[in-house]
């Protein structure tokens, strides 16, 4: 079995009196690649928060193997675009606390430019990252957390917001990255664009519903449980196909209706 590099144990968290996590067990290995899958306000972000270790659990043990890289990529809707800051600024800011670009040193700026290039931003460094596409924003940060060369790379819905070809580009990155032995868990409620494609999903609705491969995971009672909402599932080509079965009764009214 490959070797655990984090590790929840009975974890709750709480923001004042809001319990948002209970009793969150989960292992990761280190060759892991991991979906955080729940609706709105269920959970992901503190999990993900805690994972980081920005947020204490307030019960249970959360254990990291020691020395272990963390790289974040926070949710896209959360950062402020209009900071006046450029790509090459982003992805070394924290490197280089309180150092702007132009004072960075020439092996920071070697550094950035490799990291740029490693994701197709090569050339686009002096730009205002307000300048760029939604794909291209979101690779700038991924870019920022992989310029600390982390072991474990937790992103925040990675694909909320942006277009299909984007989605299919940001999947094809986290799977070669995943490839080149960095570890991965991103948060999602992208069932079908994101999750079904992931080798391991875990469910969460203030706990863990269900944790496994998502044909072994994505049925009708674990998405009822964790959505709170009735939903079908197909398979096709080995994938579960997640239907919202609201959506199939409002068009049958509409179409009953003659409209
Ligand atoms: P998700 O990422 O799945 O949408 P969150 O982890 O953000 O869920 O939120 C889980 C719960 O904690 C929700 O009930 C949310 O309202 C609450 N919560 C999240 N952040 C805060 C905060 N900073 N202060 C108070 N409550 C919060
Ligand atoms: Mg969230």
């Amino acid at each position: 079995m490959t070797e655990s590099i984090v590790r929840f144990d009975g974890v709750s968290a709480t923001y004042g009196r809001i319990l948002a996590l209970e009793n969150v067990s989960l292992d990761l290995p280190a060759n892991g690649f991991v979906g955080i899958v729940g609706p709105s306000g269920s959970g992901k972000t503190t999990l993900l928060r805690v994972l980081l270790g920005v947020m204490h659990a307030s019960h249970g043990k959360v254990t990291r193997k020691s020395g272990l890289r963390l790289g974040y990529v926070p949710q896209v809707e959360s950062v402020d675009w209009n900071f006046p800051v450029t790509v090459a600024e982003v992805v070394g800011m924290t490197r280089s606390a309180g150092r702007w670009w132009p004072r960075t040193t020439d092996q920071e700026r070697n550094e950035i430019e490799t990291v740029l290039c490693q994701l197709g931003l090569e050339g686009l460094g002096e730009r205002h990252i307000r300048e760029l596409s939604g794909g291209q924003q979101q690779r700038v940060f991924i870019a920022r957390a992989l310029f600390h060369k982390p072991d474990l790379l937790v992103l925040d819905e990675p694909t909320s917001g942006v277009d299909v070809s984007t989605r299919h580009e940001i999947l094809h990155l986290l799977v070669d990255l995943h490839e080149s032995g960095v570890a991965i868990v991103l948060s999602t409620h992208d069932l079908n664009g994101l999750a079904s494609h992931l080798p391991r999903i875990i469910c969460v609705n203030k706990g863990v519903i269900a944790d496994g491969p998502p044909l072994a995971v994505i049925n009708p009672e674990v998405l009822e449980r964790t959505y709170g909402a009735p939903m079908q599932v197909l398979e096709h080509g080995g994938m579960p196909i997640v239907v919202d079965q609201l959506e199939h009764t409002i068009s049958h009214r509409l179409r009953g209706s003659g409209k």
